[in-house]
């Protein structure tokens, strides 16, 4: 596959570095600015302006921290387990005593509003809380007597160095489902977060150093695909997780998996939410518009279309189109705030908006248009729009659009509408809404998605269970969060004994 390259760079110094946050590297325990070369700017989305740039690190930055990463482990995998985790209840305790300043930073450099910002830290702080558990997850099997005085057992060990490469959407949260796992596991980490939101990553670092855990378990570095690619191709590197578009997690789980590394890797999505006829109106309508709308529609769950079966049409549609007008769009980073904030880039609001008018060319109609909150000073603002008489196939119907856009498709029954829905080539998330236990049942049992809701818009599992995206929304084996991450950073190493020490007549004697 060809994968291109984040395109937007700005040269070190040119925006007036003074007045911008420091963005270092934090490897082997050191914090180091990098100097020289194009990094990539970060924006505070609520007005536009530069607040920092990300460096883009080279394949030697990224050799030093895999290299402190690998000096490190022997010594962290050699720490028992509880003293692992115990570093983790600290670093807890410090995520609580720095919650709102996290939850600001996260605003100011993603542009969710400040209740969106504390949900994504909180579900950080929770996947802090499931890793604090972990060594029960890591007990052993066995099995004595296996054969006549034969014994087998399988014992958990970890893998060594670990890498994440995580996505802009959730800054606090995405780092939060790799890193605690696979160190608590025994392992140690480099992440590389996105270039467009590195801060909160690293104020969330800098409280795990402080919560004591030794130099170069874990180390950060910065940048766009040379970054990545020096990670993917790394002899040392034995995993990696992913999260992020499609097109890019295939290109992270082919090359890696093909140098032999163990790759977990998220992918995008298209969610769909089935509103039946017999659906209480009120709550559906707030299920789909805050699925929709929350964190303007950029989530890999957000249920960007909406299947309206039958008769549910006549009442719910104009409430979801008078819920989609009245929502305030505007500046995230001050206390009075808004319903839904900005997207994260002028180019991506501009691609957003292309979309919209590709729907509306290829025959869909606009019944909310959030194209007039673009005027709205420097940020990058778009409002809730709602695109009606979507059909397969138009361009809205297969692309991810990862903005405010509802998509609204409209089918007879409830059969032709999961046959609609299993035809999408993603598999994250897909809900209903229904009075009906029947409809339900069928819904759970049929539809082809991960992550299923029942009178819920956003499905998202939480920590103790798999992130369970499937087809084009995952390419892996185990996912992130649950047991099943544990298993993603362990690998298993089975022994069986036997002892002669038997005596004469003794039952353990061969026979
Ligand atoms: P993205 O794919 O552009 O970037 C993700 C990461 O990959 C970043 O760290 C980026 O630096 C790196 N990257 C980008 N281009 C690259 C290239 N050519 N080669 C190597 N690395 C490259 O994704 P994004 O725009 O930051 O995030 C939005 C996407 O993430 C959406 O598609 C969304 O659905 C998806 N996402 C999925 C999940 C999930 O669990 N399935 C969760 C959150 C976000």
């Amino acid at each position: 596959m060809s994968a291109t390259l984040p395109t937007e760079h700005i040269t070190r110094g040119t925006n007036g570095s003074a007045a911008l946050e420091p963005c270092p590297v934090f490897i082997g325990g050191e914090w180091q600015e990098i100097d020289g070369g194009p990094g990539f700017p970060v924006h505070n989305p609520s007005t536009g302006e530069v607040i920092a740039e990300a460096p883009a690190c080279s394949a030697e930055h990224v050799n030093a921290a895999v290299e402190a990463a690998a000096a490190a482990y022997p010594g962290w995998w050699e720490t028992p387990p509880v003293e692992r985790a115990r570093v983790f209840f600290r670093f807890k305790m410090l995520l609580e005593e720095n919650f709102e300043e996290l939850v600001r930073c996260n605003t100011r450099e993603h542009g969710k509003t400040l209740i969106e910002s504390r949900g994504d830290v909180r579900r950080g702080i929770e996947m802090v809380e499931f890793a604090c558990g972990i060594p029960s997850l890591l007990m052993g099997e066995t099995i004595e007597n296996i054969a006549r005085g034969i014994d087998c057992e399988a014992i958990r060990q970890p893998l060594g160095v670990c890498v994440g490469i995580t996505p802009f959407n959730f800054p606090a949260m995405v780092p939060l489902w790799m890193y605690p796992v696979a160190i608590v596991c025994g392992n140690t980490f480099v992440l590389k977060p996105s270039e467009k939101v590195p801060l909160t990553a690293i104020k969330i670092a800098r409280l795990l150093e402080q919560a004591g855990l030794p130099k170069g378990v874990f180390n950060i570095v910065h940048g766009g695909r040379e970054c990545v690619d020096a990670l993917l191709t790394h002899p040392k590197v034995r995993a990696i997780s992913f999260v992020g578009s499609t097109p890019i997690a295939k290109y992270i789980y082919e090359t890696g998996t093909s140098r032999n590394k163990r790759v977990q890797a998220n992918g995008g999505a298209k969610n769909f939410v089935f509103l039946m006829p017999d659906a209480d109106v009120e709550n559906s309508t707030r299920g789909v518009v805050e699925g929709a709308f929350g964190c303007a529609g950029e989530r890999c769950m957000a249920s960007s279309t909406a299947v309206v079966i039958g008769a549910a049409a006549t009442e719910v549609l104009p409430a979801l189109v008078n819920a989609a007008r009245a929502i305030k769009v505007g500046p995230t980073d001050r206390d009075e705030q808004p319903n839904m904030g900005p997207v994260i880039t002028r180019q991506h609001r501009d691609r957003v908006m292309e979309l919209i008018g590709a729907g509306e060319k290829e025959g869909a109609k606009v019944l909310a248009d959030g194209r007039g909150a673009v005027k709205t000073g420097d940020g990058f603002f778009l409002g809730a729009t709602i695109l009606d008489e979507v059909r397969s196939g138009m361009t809205v119907a297969n692309e991810e659009i990862f903005g405010p856009v509802l998509n609204v498709m409209r089918m007879e029954d409830l059969d032709s509408a999961i046959e609609m829905v299993n035809g999408s080539p993603f598999g994250n998330g897909a809900s209903i809404f229904t009075r009906s236990g029947k409809a339900a049942r069928e819904f759970k049992h049929r539809i082809k998605a991960g992550m299923v809701g029942i009178n819920i818009g956003v499905p998202a599992s939480m920590a103790w269970f798999p992130f369970n995206g499937w087809d084009d929304s995952f390419f892996g084996d185990l996912h992130m969060q649950g047991r099943e991450g544990v298993q993603f950073f362990t690998q298993l190493k089975v022994t069986t004994s036997r002892w002669f020490s038997y005596g004469e007549g003794s039952i353990w004697a061969e026979k």
